[in-house]
């Protein structure tokens, strides 16, 4: 409170904890956060952070079972939230979908565009469908969930947060098999930077995040050809996990990273240096 201009968009200043402790990051508590694809790997992850960091956390996933499992576990456990299925490939599911999470929720004050799948196929014996298939879900997706959640914060006059992950594989981690993988998430420094320039006025900032070598059971699909490529040595500081990712994510949620937009983070246990 108290100051004026751009110093007040960007959501409150604040620092504090309704229970009057502060942490550096600011608190999340009775923020709405939406995360994709946060049934299971990074997203899940995801999630649970941004409960922990006492944010109000919306599990979207095209697995309904899934995402509402992970949200039980979370309300289990104390945590504010619940579930939707929401599928970031269809345009009427997702303007649908958001509708009610503003409904049911409120506007949001975060939106982590998780969700993404890959495909296995070399060029040579590439299909169309499938680069559709990608493009449509890694980067159509963020893009059409971007518009109908930054509408809701636009009104709601808070400000608001949005990242989008990409992967280390923008950096030239690449991987046979991946052209249309590296294209769509390639775009998504395109939407980051466009949306982050559109969207400043209100408040709002939007960064990527770009994970790299991370555990998870969904990544790396058996089928396709074999996930290798030149640059792919094992990363210097270890394989990282989803809370790895999740801890960047949270930071970039936070009131207190008001003035850090259109910034591309690598999460990626130094894979970059080799
Ligand atoms: P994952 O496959 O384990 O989880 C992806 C989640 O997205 C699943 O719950 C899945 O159901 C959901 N999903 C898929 N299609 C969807 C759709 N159309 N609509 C809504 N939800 C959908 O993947 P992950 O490893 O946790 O990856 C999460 C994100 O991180 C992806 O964008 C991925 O590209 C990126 N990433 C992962 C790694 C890694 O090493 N695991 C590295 C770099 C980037």
């Amino acid at each position: 409170g108290g100051s004026e201009g751009a110093v007040t968009r960007g959501g409150s200043a604040d620092v504090g904890r309704p229970d009057g402790m502060s942490t550096v990051f600011g608190s999340l508590a009775g923020r709405v956060v939406v995360v994709t694809g946060a049934a299971g790997g990074i997203g899940a992850g995801i999630a649970k952070a941004i409960a922990e960091a006492g944010g109000t956390v919306v599990v979207v996933d095209i697995d309904d079972a899934g995402a509402a499992r992970h949200a039980a576990s979370l309300t289990d456990a104390g945590y504010a939230g619940g579930s939707i299925r929401i599928d970031v490939g269809d345009e009427a599911s997702i303007v649908e979908g958001c509708r009610r999470i503003v409904e049911e929720y409120g506007a949001p004050w975060a939106l982590i565009n998780n969700a993404g799948v890959q495909d296995r196929q070399l060029l040579l014996e590439a299909e169309a469908g499938e680069w559709d298939r990608v493009l449509r879900i890694n980067s159509r997706g963020p893009f059409l969930m971007t518009r109908e959640i930054a509408k809701a914060m636009v009104i709601s006059r808070m400000g608001g947060r949005i990242v989008n992950i990409a992967s280390s594989g923008v950096k030239g981690q690449l991987v046979r098999g991946h052209a249309a993988y590296a294209s769509s998430k390639t775009a998504l420094l395109g939407l980051t930077r466009v949306s982050a320039m559109e969207l400043a006025e209100h408040g709002i900032t939007v960064n990527t995040l770009l994970p790299g070598g991370v555990i998870t059971t969904g990544a790396v699909s058996s089928k396709g050809p074999p996930f290798d490529g030149p640059a792919l040595r094992p990363p210097p500081l270890g394989m990282c996990e989803p809370r790895d990712i999740a801890a960047a994510a949270v930071f970039l949620s936070s009131p207190a990273a008001r003035f850090i937009t259109n910034q591309t983070l690598s999460v990626d246990a130094g894979w970059g240096i080799s």
